[in-house]
Parts: structure tokens; C-alpha cells; sequence
């Protein structure tokens, strides 16, 4: 058990006595915001070498010290599933990001369709959301946003192996279910909020490594969609079982 409450994803090496130095924006969060001081605890993590306890060995205004004491979680893995989504509104992009990593996937895939309609995506800023969100739900790594791509350049370098759940409201409700599919790698694929074209739907249907779901007769926002078939992906092929 410890006391510590805070959790910090760092780019440094974690293990036992090791130093990890902080950069001014951590050293401001932790001594000017959450007023830490030296001897208080905060829990680390980096992707690679699980979850350490770290104490505060020095505090300063434009960086500061920690050291590891003792590893408080072995390193994890999500399970091997992408979200494939069209970004919309910025709020609701932060949110489906936000809520994906929350969830459990790997790796988050902005992709622009026919009728994405959104303001430039600000890759750097959707991932510092990703590392807000693994840090606050005790994940021990932090899933990479990629570079947004074309639907149909995505499709066309796409491995066959990872099955893409494609999401369609289309899809009378009871459409596709996942009970029965194989575990494996997978992607669901989220639309914007204009929906897919005539002819991305067409060939979204013909994929032969995907399989059309509905989520219900309702149509959902592209943000509750995401949540929504996260949930039934984690619930029957995923992490929660
Ligand atoms: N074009 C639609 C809205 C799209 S909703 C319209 O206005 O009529 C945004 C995305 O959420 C869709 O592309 C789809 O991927 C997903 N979605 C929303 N409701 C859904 C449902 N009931 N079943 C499956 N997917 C749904």
C-alpha cells in the first residue's frame, strides 16, 4: 500500500533506485499545484517497466527529483484493439479519446472520410489527452494516436489478420454479433457525424476481413457510438471477461 495518489507517466527508466528527473512543467504540477514535498510519494509509470512507487528526493520550482522506491504493478498490455474513428467536434474528439483509453485500446486511428467534417486534428494534443486519461485510470501505458489517415489508403495497406468491427446505423439492430467471432487483433471503426458515402459504405460491407454491426435502432453520436462499441467489444472478445 502506499500514500500516494498521484500518477505520472514519464520517457524516463523506472526501477529500483532509479533517478528520474522532472521537467518544468511536472515539477510545477507536483510542488506548485499539488504541493508535494520532499519524502511524498507518486506513482510512475512508462510503458515498459510497469508501475513505480517514487519518492520525492528533490523539489524545485523548474524541475526537480524523484526516486524509485519500489514497483507497485507489473507493466500491462490493453488488449490488441484499435479505434478507428472520424474525428468531429473537438470536445467530442477529446472525449472519444479520452474514453477509448479509459476502455482499453491499443492504438487510436483518426481517419478522414468523405464526410469528415472537422477543424485540422492536433495529433500532439490528442495524445497528451491519452496520457491525461492512462494516468488517471491506472493503465501502465499510454496508446499512441496516429497520424490521421484516408479511409481508403488505410484500407489499402490494412493486414488482413486485425477484423475491423465496422459500426453502421445502418445495420438493422441485432446485426453482427460478436459472440463467436475469433479473439485476435481487431479495430472498431466509428464514423463522423454525416455518416459514411454510398460508395465507403459499399466497400466497408465488402470487407473481407470485417464484420457490420449495429449498436441498436437508435443513431448514435459518433462519441457514443465509440463508447458504446468499446463496451460490447470488451465485454465479449476484450479484458473485462
Ligand atoms: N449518418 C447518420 C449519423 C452517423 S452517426 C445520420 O445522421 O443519419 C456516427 C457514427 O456512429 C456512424 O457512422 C456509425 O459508425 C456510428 N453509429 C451511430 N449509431 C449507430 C448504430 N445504431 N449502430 C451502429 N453504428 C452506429
Amino acid at each position: 500500500m502506499t500514500d500516494a495518489k498521484i500518477r505520472l507517466h514519464v520517457d524516463q527508466p523506472l526501477g529500483k533506485g532509479q533517478t528520474v528527473n522532472l521537467d518544468r512543467d511536472q515539477a510545477h504540477y507536483l510542488f506548485g499545484v499539488m504541493r508535494l514535498v520532499e519524502g511524498a510519494g507518486v506513482l510512475l509509470f512508462n510503458g515498459q517497466d510497469g508501475e513505480w512507487l517514487a519518492r520525492v528526493a528533490d523539489a524545485g520550482k523548474r524541475g526537480g527529483v524523484l526516486e524509485c522506491e519500489a514497483q507497485t504493478k507489473v507493466q500491462g498490455a490493453p488488449p490488441d484493439l484499435w479505434l478507428l474513428f472520424a474525428p468531429v467536434k473537438k470536445a467530442r474528439t477529446d472525449f472519444i479519446v479520452e474514453k477509448a483509453v479509459e476502455m482499453g485500446v491499443a492504438r487510436l486511428l483518426p481517419v478522414t472520410t468523405d464526410f469528415t467534417n472537422s477543424e485540422r486534428v492536433r495529433v500532439d494534443r490528442l495524445q497528451a489527452h491519452a496520457k491525461e486519461a492512462a494516468e488517471q485510470c491506472a493503465a501502465t501505458w499510454v496508446p499512441e494516436v496516429a497520424e490521421p489517415q484516408r479511409l481508403d489508403r488505410l484500407f489499402a495497406g490494412w493486414d488482413a489478420a486485425r477484423r475491423i468491427m465496422y459500426c453502421d446505423e445502418a445495420a438493422p439492430a441485432g446485426t453482427g454479433a460478436l459472440s463467436g467471432e475469433a479473439e485476435g487483433p481487431w479495430a472498431i471503426l466509428i464514423g463522423p457525424e454525416g455518416g459514411f458515402s454510398e460508395s465507403e459504405r459499399a466497400k466497408l460491407r465488402g470487407l473481407p476481413y470485417g464484420l457490420t454491426v449495429s449498436l441498436g435502432p437508435r443513431i448514435l453520436r459518433a462519441d457514443t457510438a465509440a463508447v458504446a462499441a468499446l463496451t460490447l467489444w470488451q465485454a465479449t472478445l476484450g479484458d473485462w471477461r
